[in-house]
């Protein structure tokens, strides 16, 4: 039984009083009896903040929204995997479609950091998914392919055990415009059928969160879906209440 997973991705929003609302708003909101496995990614100079507001609880997990493929060294502007433990950070989403698209990360790039992520301990939140275009050329299992392929040669099919995939239709990103279950499945499913190609057991219990324009509305038949485990949730991860409907989806 794959435990569902609530992760916000605040990505460049928050001031210093705003993550303290927003972290006591969600924490406030949880019933205690909630069976999501709740997690927040805030900035990362927020880290530690979110770090001290959450010392009171185990309810809500921290994610950062990126991580180096490096240890230490000449390397601006980048965080490593130590620095993020050091703030009790437990997942890190890598690869999500504004890195690779605006930040020109490869997939080779991305198969390096989610090396290091999981080398770590801390579990990678891998997101892959295709543009409109590529969608409408029919190409969206081929890229979903590569850009999985890239971290199996990287780092082998076992790298995938306790890991967690999140499937992003970039066109649904911020737009408003959520896959529709039925086409977000078809994905998931597909993605759960080339894993098990290599290992059955990982496929069957790796969790994969859709992620695009999900809230309080569309989450819970998004997740009654049998291959979809939860979601990556951008916009609506940035007000409580609409993050606290979509825990609540997944009970
Ligand atoms: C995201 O950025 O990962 C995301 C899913 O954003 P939104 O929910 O705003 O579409």
């Amino acid at each position: 039984m794959r435990q569902t997973i609530v992760a916000g991705n605040w990505k460049l929003n928050g001031t210093r009083q705003g993550v303290k609302d927003l972290v006591n708003g969600i924490k406030n909101g949880l019933t205690g009896s909630d069976k999501a496995c709740v997690i927040i990614s805030p900035v990362a100079i927020h880290l530690g903040l979110a770090q001290k507001l959450l010392s009171d609880t185990s309810a809500i997990k921290l994610g950062a929204q990126n991580a180096s493929s490096h240890n230490e060294g000449a390397y601006t502007g980048e965080l490593s995997v130590k620095m993020l433990e050091e703030y009790d950070v437990k997942y890190v989403i890598v690869g999500h479609s504004e890195r690779r698209a605006i930040f020109k990360e490869s997939d080779l790039d991305v198969a390096k950091r989610f090396k290091t992520i999981k080398k770590s301990g801390l579990v990678p939140i891998l997101c892959v998914g295709e543009t409109l275009e590529q969608r409408e050329e029919n190409e969206t299992q081929q890229v979903i392919t590569q850009q999985i392929n890239a971290v199996i040669d990287e780092c082998g099919i076992d790298s995938f055990d306790g890991s967690v995939i999140a499937y992003e239709p970039v066109w649904a990103i911020g737009t408003g415009k959520t896959a529709t279950p039925e086409q977000a499945q078809q994905v998931h499913e597909f993605i759960r059928k080339m894993l098990a190609d290599k290992d059955t057991q990982i496929a069957s219990e790796i969790q994969i969160l859709y992620g695009g324009s999900v809230n309080g509305a569309n989450a819970k038949e998004l997740f009654d879906k049998e291959d979809i485990d939860g979601g990556l949730i951008g916009g609506a991860s940035l007000k409580a209440e609409e993050f606290l409907k979509i825990i609540k989806a997944a009970n």
